[in-house]
């Protein structure tokens, strides 16, 4: 048996260009994927391309609001390498810290248009490639912990990922008569980008010291690559008989309350 875990597949990755995409495309690398990067932030990507090797990793512009833009890059990928076998929906974003009294909804709309619609266009096109040429694909999203909970973020970024996780059991539901697999994998804080962002221009540190905190598990601190692992397992034929999953990944974080955010909340209501 192949000691590549995703020997021969071809794998797209939303928001590859950092944090838990670039983690995974690393990863699905490393087990013998090859990995399309599918991200809007180009000279990024680039660079993670260039540091993977480009004969087994591309970067594509693919803005996931942009319908258009996703099924181009699945079709960029089936014209390219004849498949698709894995596609990880994975970008995402959170809006600024701020209480429903104050919420600006053109920041709700932002949110739901690539953490929710954009999965649904990323699934979408995935699935019809992989019924329209018989492959058995797996298909990943990034939830959250706030997929099941509130206080872990946003108004907008708690609707967002509870749709995520809705979307994935809706979809793998109707994908599963094609033997094509839908799974959710739900990470609290991970210090990337997004976390640091988002609470305040935090330090990594910070971040994973906050995580670290509400975790009963101890002597381990969350990282992308954890993260990776999960993803990595529900793509590979080691989950076959998974889908519809939530792979919760949060050290045991069972005290939620603890992490409740404190939202700014401004004068004006
Ligand atoms: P990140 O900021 O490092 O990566 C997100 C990537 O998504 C970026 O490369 C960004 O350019 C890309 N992206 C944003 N909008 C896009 C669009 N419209 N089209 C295509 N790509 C777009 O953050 P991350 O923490 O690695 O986030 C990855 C996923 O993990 C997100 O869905 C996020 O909600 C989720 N998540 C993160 C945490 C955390 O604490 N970091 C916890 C749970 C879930």
């Amino acid at each position: 048996m192949s000691k590549f875990r995703l020997e021969g597949k071809v794998a797209i990755v939303t928001g590859g260009a950092s944090g838990i995409g670039e983690a995974t495309a690393r990863l699905f690398v490393l087990n013998g994927a090859y990995v399309i990067i599918a991200d809007i932030q180009d000279e990024l990507g680039g660079s993670v391309v260039k540091s993977i090797g480009a004969e087994k990793c591309t970067y594509k512009h693919c803005d996931v609001t942009d319908e258009e833009q996703v099924e181009e890059t699945v079709q960029y990928t089936v014209r390219t390498h004849g498949r698709l076998d894995i596609m990880f929906s994975n970008a995402g974003i959170m809006d600024p810290m701020m209480s429903i009294l104050n919420l600006d909804l053109a920041d709700y709309d932002r949110v739901m248009a690539v953490n929710a619609r954009g999965a649904v266009s990323a699934i979408k096109h995935a699935a019809r490639a992989m019924v329209r040429h018989g492959t058995k694909g797996s298909i990943i999203c990034t939830g959250s912990v706030a997929a099941c909970q509130a206080g872990n973020g946003t108004v907008a970024y708690t609707v967002s990922k509870h749709a995520a996780l809705g979307l994935v059991r809706a979809a793998a539901g109707e994908v599963g008569r094609f033997g094509i697999r839908v799974n959710c994998v739900s990470p609290s804080g991970v210090a990337t980008p997004l976390a640091c962002g988002v609470f305040g221009g935090s330090s990594q540190d910070e971040v994973e010291a906050g995580c670290a905190a509400v975790a009963n598990l101890k002597g381990v601190v969350l990282k992308a690559s954890h993260v990776a692992e999960a993803v990595l397992f529900l793509a590979s034929d080691e989950s076959s008989f998974m889908s519809g999953h939530n792979l919760v990944i949060d050290g045991d974080a069972r005290d939620s309350d603890s992490i409740k955010i404190s939202h700014k909340e401004t004068q004006s209501h």
